[in-house]
Parts: structure tokens; sequence; C-alpha cells
């Protein structure tokens, strides 16, 4: 019989109402379970497991995602896959960090969650789990139809490390706007099977090497040399990804320009991606990228923010030197970018 394992970790969806404060705080699982009673009707076996202390998403740290990925690292010869309840907020951090940690990864890991609590009668986390745990059990012969880190919301399954949150309000609040659905819910469920990872057997191994010292740059007009420079020249920095323009496009000023080409020289790897929600950075397209190039940043492509931090930070924790880490930056490890675009 399938067996499948949910995590609940937190978020909205198992939270309730403060009712002095009116704020969502989270709450224990067993009510969250209780609150799905179509649970009992799934012919395959269901477990259970809770963080001892549920968080709101927003405090996740790389801990977290150690820490989860050692529970279905426990738990992979038991189970045919896992469905997490994540907080909405950085759950695509989080399905970007295990589609890295989980290599070889050969069964569904599907996160998913809720904009409304699931104890509320208009909420979005019934349907949400039910389908995630039906996607997470679904087989093609003997073999799992998904076998990659997913997120399933509001009817669609994307690819975890391709995913975006975009809307804090709608029930629709996740896209993977380069990389095509993995799924789409209605009365069936509709796989986009070239889309998806094609099932290999292999060895799970978990990555779990990480180095924080990273930062997100965000690039804005009106930036001053002062507060660029505080941010470059942080003491210990390892890492920037740089929110660029466009198809990667920066300031041209010499000053700019100047402190990255230090960084560089210092050893920082800084990865460049675009702050558009589609598309992918070109260095070298306009004049305002072609010194990108020349000081020697790395071309991010279509990474999104999420994945790029995520990657740096375990790049940059790798025995090796920059040349190899920037080449590493630019391979595809879990479906997460597109290797080769025409423009
Ligand atoms: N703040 C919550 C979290 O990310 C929002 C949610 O669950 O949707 O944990």
């Amino acid at each position: 019989m399938t067996k499948i394992l949910i995590i609940y970790t937190g978020g909205t969806i198992g939270m309730i109402q403060d009712p002095k404060t009116g704020a969502l705080q989270a709450f224990n699982f067993e009510r969250l379970t209780n609150e799905v009673p179509e649970l009992s009707k799934f012919n395959f076996e269901i477990d259970t497991y809770s963080f001892d202390e549920p968080i709101d998403s927003s405090n996740a740290d790389i801990n977290f995602w150690l820490n989860l990925s050692q529970v279905i690292e426990d738990e992979y010869e038991s189970y045919d896959g896992f469905v997490i309840l994540h907080g909405t907020d950085t759950m695509a951090f989080t399905a970007s960090a295990l589609s890295f940690i989980l290599k070889g990864l050969s069964k569904p890991v599907i996160l998913t969650g809720s904009q409304l609590p699931i104890g509320m009668v208009r909420t979005d986390g019934k349907d949400n789990l039910i389908s995630a745990i039906e996607i997470a059990a679904s087989r093609k012969g003997d073999v799992p139809i998904v076998s990659e880190v997913a997120i399933y919301f509001e009817n669609e399954l994307h690819r975890g490390n391709r995913t975006i949150k975009l809307n804090a309000a709608h029930f629709n609040a996740f896209s993977s706007p380069n990389y095509t659905d993995l799924a789409k819910a209605g009365i069936y469920i509709h796989y986009n099977y070239s889309a998806l990872y094609p099932y290999k057997e292999a060895k799970l191994e978990r990555q779990v090497n990480f180095c924080s010292d990273v930062v997100v740059i965000k690039l804005f007009p009106g930036l001053t040399k002062e507060v660029f420079k505080a941010m470059i020249s942080i003491n210990g920095l390892k890492g920037v990804v740089l929110e660029t323009f466009g198809s990667g496009n920066a300031p041209q000023f010499d000053w700019f320009l100047d402190l990255l080409e230090d960084a560089v020289k210092k050893e920082i790897l800084i990865i460049n991606v675009t702050q558009c929600i589609e598309g992918f950075v070109v260095q070298g397209r306009y004049e305002t990228s072609v010194e990108l190039n020349r000081i020697g940043i790395v071309n991010g492509l279509d990474l999104t923010t999420e994945a790029a931090v995520v990657k740096l930070m375990m790049v940059l924790a790798m025995d090796e030197d920059l040349e190899k880490k920037k080449c590493l930056l630019l391979e595809s490890w879990a479906g997460e970018l597109t290797v080769s675009v025409s423009i």
C-alpha cells in the first residue's frame, strides 16, 4: 500500500487567531488533521510528523532546512512520498533548498500551505492538502510521476526551485514564470510529463554544507556610492546576489564598477539575476552589462533570487577554487535554470 508522510512545519494552514490580538499564530498539528476528516478516505496510508515548535516561515533559516531534510532522509525508505505543510512566505526558498540538499531524490516532495487557516470556512488549505497528497501518491507503472521537489498551490504544481511567491492576498499565490507548470488540477490532475524531472533510480545523498556570508543587493536608481560601498564591503562577505535591471543591466558609474571589481578581486562571488519576474540575464546584450562580464560577475540566466541565494550559499561552502565555483553556479543541479537560452 502507498505510504505518504505529511510533515507539518508551521504556516497559516495550521494557525489560529489569537482572541486578544487577532494575530495569527501557530498551533498544534492534531487540530489540523481533525479539521480534514477526508484524510481517512484515501486508500493509502498517511502518517504525520510535526515539528515540535511549528514556525511562521519568516523564521526559517539554514538549520530549519537541514532539520526538514533530515526528517525526509530518516523516513525516506519508509514512504513513497512526502507532503510538507509550510508557510507561504518563504516556501520558495525552502523548496529551492530542499531541491539542492536532497541530491539523488527520486520520490515526490510536495510543499503546500494556505492563505487562510484550515479551521476557517473559506480556507484554501483543505484543497491544497488533499491534492498535494494525491500528487505525492500518484504513480505511473511502478515509479512515482513526480520525483522532485515541487510546490502545489491553488490547482497548480510548480517546480520548487523555479517558484516565487507573487501574491500576498490571492489564493493563487505562486508562479514559476520561467518554467511551465508541472501539473494542473481540475476534475483530473493533468501532468505535464515532458516538463517533469525524469525518474532516475539513485541514492539519496544529503548536501549539508552552507556558507551564510551572503547578501542580496537590489539595485535602484539613486543608489549612492556610500550605501553600495557599505554593503559590498561587509566584513567577511563571500557572496552577492546582485538583482539588476531588465536583462542584467547595471549603472555604468566608475565608482560602482570599481567597487564591484574590488569585490571580485577579493574573491567575493557575485551572481547577476534580474529584478524582472520573467526572462533572463544576458550580460553583454546592452552596454550597461558589458563591463559586468569583464569584471567577472556570473551571468545568472533565469535563476530566481530564491534559488540563487541558496545555490550561492552551497557553492561557497564547497572546497573549490573561485573559477570552479562560478562554473558550478551555471550548471543545472535540479532543473533550476535554463542552461542554454537562444536570443
Ligand atoms: N507568515 C506565514 C508563513 O509564511 C504566511 C503563510 O503561511 O502563508 O508562515
